[in-house]
C-alpha cells in the first residue's frame, strides 16, 4: 500500500509528458555564466580572473564561510570577466563569465562508463570530499550537503530518507534519472549512510513512477538490502521534506526545527547520484538533469545541462521560444520561479524550465473569502491560510507569528485550491519572510 503524510494535500494533474524523454546531452553553449551563489549560503570566492585559461571541472570559486560551497567551471576556455549579472529571479549576482573553447575536463575525472561499487573512503573523508565537490541538495534549496551530512552536537541520525517523489507536476528530472541511474543513486545513498553511520535508508517514490520504482527495487534487492524502496501515494506536496519523514517514519518536524531534530536526514535522489559521481568518480557538480517542457512544445526534453546556460542559449537549443509561449518559469508551476531575464543562466539545483501559454497562466479575477476553508483542508502543515493572508494584508506582524506563519512550506496548495482566486500565498510569503528575520534577530536563548 502507498504511504502518504498526515494532513491536507491536493491532486493537481501531473502533466508529466516529457516522461519518455531520455536524457541526452545539452550542446555545449559558446558562453557559460557561472553564479558564485548557487547555494545557500555566503557566496563563494572566485579564485580566478579575467584572462585565466579554465578546465571543465576546475575550481572557480572557493565555498566562503561555514554555509558555502565551492563552484567549478562547467566547460572549458577564457575567463572573460567577473561581473554582475542577473539571476533568474533578477537579483544581481557575482558571475563568472567564461568564452567556451573546446571540452578539456580536468584529468582527475574518471570519464568511464564502469559502475564503481566499492565505497573505499571513510566517513571523514566522504565529507571532505563532498565538500570538495561543492555538492549541495537539488530538490530545491541547494543547501551543501558537506553540512547535511555533519549534524550539529548532541544530534544523532538514524534513518536517511532519499527523496524521489517528484511530486511537483511536469518535472521528470528524477523520474529519468531513477530509470536510468538506479544502481549509481543507491551507490550513492550508501555512501551518505557511511557518513552518517545509519544502517537503515528509504527512498520514497511517487506510485504514478512505477517504471521508477520497478528499476529501483530490481537494484535495491539484488545487493542493497539495507535501502528500502517505498512506494508513495501521489499527493501534492508529498516531495516536501516534512511530508516526506511523516509519511515514511510517521515522526513530525518540530516547528522551526530541522529533520536531524527527529534523527532523520533527507537528500534528493539526484544529490544521491552527485554524491556518487564525486567520490567513486571524482566529479565536483557542474552539470545536472533538466526539464524542458510544456504543452506548447513540440518535443519534450530531459538534458544534461552545464551549469551557466543562460535561457537564450537554452530556447536556442529546443528550437526557439516558442510561439504561443507567454511565460517561462524555472522549476514546477506549484513551487518555481518565474524567469524575469533572459540573460540569466542556469545553476547547479535547475530541476526544469516549464514554458507556459497565455491561457495557462490566465488567473481568475479574486474575489471575496466565502469561508469555505478548501484553503485549511489542502494546507499539508496545518496552517489557516486565509487568516494568515486577512493579517498579512492587515501588517500584523505579532499575530502572524502566532498563527504560525513561519510554518509555511510555500507549496501553494491552498492558492491552488481557493475558489475566490485569492492570491493567498502571494500575501503569506511575503509576512513569512518579514516573520522569520523578526525571530533570527533575536538573542539565542
Ligand atoms: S503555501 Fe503555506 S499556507 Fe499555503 S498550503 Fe502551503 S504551507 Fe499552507
Ligand atoms: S479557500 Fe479561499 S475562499 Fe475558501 S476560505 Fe480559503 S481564502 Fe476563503
Amino acid at each position: 500500500m502507498s504511504k502518504t503524510f498526515s494532513i491536507g494535500g491536493i491532486h493537481p494533474n501531473d502533466s508529466k509528458i516529457s516522461a519518455n524523454a531520455a536524457i541526452e546531452d545539452f550542446p555545449i553553449m559558446d558562453m557559460a555564466y557561472i553564479s558564485v551563489s548557487q547555494h545557500l549560503g555566503a557566496p563563494a570566492e572566485p579564485v580566478v580572473a579575467k584572462g585565466d585559461k579554465v578546465k571543465t571541472g576546475q575550481l572557480v570559486a572557493k565555498a566562503s564561510g561555514f554555509i558555502s560551497a565551492n563552484i567549478h567551471s562547467s566547460v572549458s576556455g577564457t575567463v572573460t570577466s567577473i561581473e554582475m549579472l542577473p539571476d533568474i529571479a533578477g537579483n544581481l549576482v557575482k558571475h563568472i563569465v567564461v568564452k567556451v573553447e573546446g571540452d578539456e575536463w580536468e584529468e582527475s575525472i574518471d570519464r568511464s562508463p564502469q559502475i564503481e561499487r566499492e565505497i573505499t573512503l571513510g566517513p571523514k573523508e566522504i565529507i571532505e570530499r563532498i565538500a570538495r565537490c561543492g555538492i549541495v541538495g537539488l530538490g530545491g534549496a541547494a543547501f551543501p550537503t558537506h553540512i547535511k551530512l555533519s549534524p550539529p552536537p548532541g544530534n544523532k541520525a538514524e534513518y536517511l530518507l532519499i527523496n524521489g517523489a517528484e511530486c511537483e507536476p511536469y518535472l521528470t528530472s528524477d523520474y529519468r534519472i531513477m530509470l536510468e541511474y538506479p544502481e549509481q543513486i543507491l551507490i550513492g545513498t550508501k555512501i551518505m549512510m557511511k557518513a552518517l553511520g545509519v544502517d537503515h535508508a528509504f527512498v520514497g517514490i511517487e506510485e504514478n513512477k512505477p517504471e521508477a520504482i520497478k528499476a529501483m527495487k530490481k537494484i535495491a534487492s539484488a545487493g542493497y538490502p539495507q535501502i528500502k524502496i517505498v512506494q508513495l501515494k501521489k499527493r501534492y506536496p508529498q516531495g516536501g521534506e516534512k511530508q516526506l519523514i511523516d509519511a515514511i517514519l510517521k515522526r513530525r518536524v518540530p516547528s522551526l526545527g530541522l529533520p536531524i531534530e527527529t534523527g532523520v536526514v533527507v537528500q534528493n535522489v539526484g544529490t544521491a547520484l552527485a554524491v556518487y559521481e564525486a567520490v567513486q568518480k571524482n566529479k565536483p557538480l557542474f552539470e545536472g538533469i533538466v526539464t524542458v517542457t510544456g504543452k506548447c512544445m513540440t518535443e519534450q526534453r530531459n538534458f544534461r545541462l552545464r551549469v551557466g546556460a543562460n535561457m537564450n542559449s537554452v530556447m536556442f537549443a529546443i528550437g526557439g521560444f516558442p510561439k504561443d509561449a507567454v511565460k517561462l518559469i524555472s522549476g514546477g508551476p506549484m513551487m518555481g520561479k518565474a524567469v524575469s531575464r533572459m540573460e540569466a543562466a542556469s545553476v547547479k539545483s535547475t530541476s526544469a524550465f516549464l514554458l507556459l501559454t497565455e491561457e495557462e497562466t490566465k488567473r481568475g479575477e479574486e474575489g471575496n473569502c466565502i469561508r469555505c476553508a478548501k484553503c485549511v483542508d489542502s494546507c499539508p502543515m496545518g496552517l489557516e491560510p486565509y487568516l494568515l493572508n486577512r493579517l498579512s494584508r492587515a501588517g500584523r506582524v505579532e499575530d502572524l507569528e502566532a498563527n504560525m506563519v513561519h510554518d509555511c512550506i510555500e507549496c501553494g496548495s491552498c492558492m491552488y485550491s481557493c475558489p475566490a482566486n485569492i492570491p493567498l500565498l502571494d500575501t503569506i510569503r511575503l509576512s513569512k519572510a518579514q516573520v522569520l528575520k523578526i525571530i533570527r534577530s533575536r538573542p539565542k536563548k
